[in-house]
């Protein structure tokens, strides 16, 4: 079977055991399993000693594991699990089959558009502890989707959030983990440090550029002996498209 038959039965089962919990099936609210509500719950802990909203121990304990995940296998959380993630990956291969022949944004300004990541990250984490309320709710994706626009979503620009995953998505594959995925901003300096990890023997290596497409972030495997890249999702895309089977291996290596 292909790793991205097996991933992507792994996504859909993840994906529906959630919108299973948001329609009120399960034992608890869907937004317990976000490990993001996990990093804002931190700060109304600090405050009040409280978790804030509808947020509990759940989140903080599913934040640690997700964050000694990424120690161990990168940003796997975002290709393995997340259900955005899974959407966006969904809506990039449906954009390059409208428009098999997307710009890549130049590797400037694609660096300078992820760091909008921490502006979501930093906005996140204020409004949260400011007001002891999850008032971005309205401005998450993830919230929007399994609530089905439920209390707390702010209309036509929830509409437009939403709008902008999709539409993103089909234009910029990966638009809204790329540049504004606060969670993926947490992650970043743990993924850094992430022991399994893919690597290409460059000896072997005949430059035929597969991977490079295959890659759903356009992190061009192609360039790395060792693929540290922090947005690496360790989704072996590439490691499925290298026609040389014995170029790419996955390995525990710092
Ligand atoms: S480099 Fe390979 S494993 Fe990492 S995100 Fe790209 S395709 Fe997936
Ligand atoms: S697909 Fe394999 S052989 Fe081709 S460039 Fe990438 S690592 Fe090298």
């Amino acid at each position: 079977m292909k790793i991205r038959t097996i991933r992507y039965i792994l996504l859909s089962v993840i994906s529906i055991l959630v919108l299973y919990s948001a329609l009120g099936f399960g034992k608890r609210s869907f937004e317990a399993y976000c490990p993001f509500g996990g990093m804002e719950s931190i700060w109304g802990l600090f405050k009040s000693g409280e978790f804030s909203c509808a947020l509990g121990p759940l989140n903080l304990s599913m934040l640690i594991a997700v964050l000694i995940l990424t120690v161990i296998a990168k940003k796997s959380f975002c290709g393995w699990i997340c259900p955005i993630g899974f959407l966006s990956e969904l809506g990039g291969r449906l954009g390059s089959k409208i428009w098999p022949k997307r710009p890549e944004i130049g590797a400037k300004l694609n660096g300078i558009l992820k760091l909008l990541r921490y502006p979501a990250l930093i906005a996140a984490l204020y409004f949260t502890y400011r007001t002891g309320e999850l008032i971005l709710r309205g401005y998450d994706p993830f919230y929007i989707i399994f609530s089905g626009f439920g209390h707390g979503t702010l209309g036509l620009i929830s509409y437009i959030v939403l709008g902008l995953l999709v539409i993103g998505s089909l234009v910029i594959p990966m638009f809204f983990c790329r540049y504004l995925c606060p969670l993926g901003a947490v992650f970043d300096p743990f993924s850094r440090l992430g022991l399994i990890k893919l690597t290409r023997d460059a000896d072997s290596c005949t430059g035929c550029g597969e991977c490079d497409s295959a890659c759903p972030h356009q992190l061009k495997p192609q360039r790395w002996k060792k693929i540290r890249h922090r947005d690496c999702t360790n989704c072996l895309e590439c490691l499925e498209a290298c026609p040389e089977k014995e170029v790419m291996d996955l390995k525990i290596t710092i």
